[in-house]
């Protein structure tokens, strides 16, 4: 019999508690109870080993062993920020990079989750829009960054939980939309009671605005919405970000109004301050008309440094001129504290090395 290849191998990570136990009593002639309990151990305890799954029957844990992988990612680098922040790089089992951006404070730990390698949006102002689409993340490799950072979380910091991390981000590498499904089965995973649990209020999902798909997150799942909006109107917009060309901001605004909004919940509108482009007073007078009939609520990005694409940060008091034009048209706004610029995991920084490593990688393939 072939032996498997690690991609050939069974995805079980990838599988919502009822598609595992589909497949384990269709496929494998197991009782129901088999797959909570191998849900609970993946999902909530983050074990890797099946050995260790002691309460399996051991017939079942060697037949797992043999066919399935539940560990799609590797850690291969980590850096440390000056203010906390820990950069993890990821491996997959085809070579590719990743990151994820853990950030500790006083009340929260969140983690910044990818959802592709690479991103296929291409905004001006990204380095991670440089490197194109190479392909999409399975939902166990996104679930497998969350389960990673909380084991290694909780080790380091002496917690005695499985689920040091509170809030989860997809902010990282890639457009969360545009891999919906696999988006969609992990929100699953991680929400679910048997596994690790997340609070709706807990997950923010950000978008470019891919309108049809915001429907869909409306519609099909609970989590809060980030739209990622840096610009005031079409034309600048349409510069900076060609996704606007298909959909522009009167149809996302469109969109934002018909999100269904839990009870005093906002939707949160991201926007990067470039300096000389989208940062003048016009331009937060047109922000306030824009929000003006939407609950919103405005996190002002200073622009991090990304070499060789041309754009410079508004300075700090342009910032807080543009954030109190918003505060006097009643728009809530906040000027978002940068972490990890030094370790160049930062906002839009993700990818710079480790984008041409992964090229490099794939060619020598
Ligand atoms: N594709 C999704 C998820 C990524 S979020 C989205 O765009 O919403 C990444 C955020 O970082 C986006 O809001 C983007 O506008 C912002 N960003 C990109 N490059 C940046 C940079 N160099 N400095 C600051 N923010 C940046």
């Amino acid at each position: 019999m072939d032996t498997p290849t690690p991609q050939s191998r069974l995805d079980v990570l990838s599988l919502p508690l009822t598609a595992l136990t589909a497949l384990l009593v269709d496929s494998y002639g197991e009782r129901p109870f088999r797959a909570r309990q191998l849900y609970t151990w993946l999902h909530q305890r983050g074990e890797t080993s099946f050995e260790r799954m002691t309460d399996l029957p051991a017939a079942f844990r060697q037949r797992l062993a043999a066919v399935a992988d539940v560990t799609p990612l590797v850690v291969d680098l980590e850096q440390r920020s000056m203010d906390g922040t820990v950069k993890y790089r990821f491996k997959t089992r085809d070579g590719r990079l990743i990151e994820s951006v853990y950030m500790p404070s006083v009340d929260r730990r969140t983690l910044c989750v990818s959802t592709q390698v690479g991103c296929a949006m291409a905004c001006r102002f990204c380095m991670t829009g440089t490197l194109g689409l190479q392909r999409n993340l399975t939902a166990g490799e996104i679930v497998a960054q969350v389960h990673e950072v909380n084991r290694r979380v909780a080790l380091e910091e002496g917690l005695a939980t499985t689920r040091p991390l509170t809030n989860l981000v997809f902010m990282g590498m890639g457009e969360p939309l545009h891999n919906f499904d696999n988006l969609k089965a992990a929100l699953t995973i991680l929400q679910s009671k048997e596994g690790p649990n997340f609070s709706h209020r807990h997950i923010t999902v950000s978008t470019v605005g891919l309108v049809p798909m915001i429907e869909r997150l409306g519609a099909e799942t609970d989590v809060k919405l980030a739209i990622s909006l840096n610009a005031s109107h079409d034309g600048q917009r349409s510069e900076l970000m060609p996704v606007n060309r298909k959909w522009n901001i009167a149809e996302l605004m469109e969109a934002c109004r018909r999100f269904p909004l839990r009870q005093g919940r906002r939707i949160t509108f991201e926007y990067v301050l470039l300096r000389g482009v989208n940062d003048s007073d016009e331009d937060a007078r047109r922000l306030v008309e824009l929000l003006r009939d939407v609950p919103a609520k405005v996190n002002l990005i200073p622009y991090n440094d990304s070499p060789g694409l041309g754009f410079h940060s508004t300075g700090e008091g342009g910032a807080e001129a543009f954030r109190e034009i918003l505060a006097t048209g009643h728009v809530a706004a906040f000027i978002r504290a940068n972490r990890g610029r030094d370790i160049a995991a930062a906002c839009g920084q993700l990818a710079n090395r480790s984008g041409r490593e992964a090229e490099a990688t794939a060619l020598n393939h």
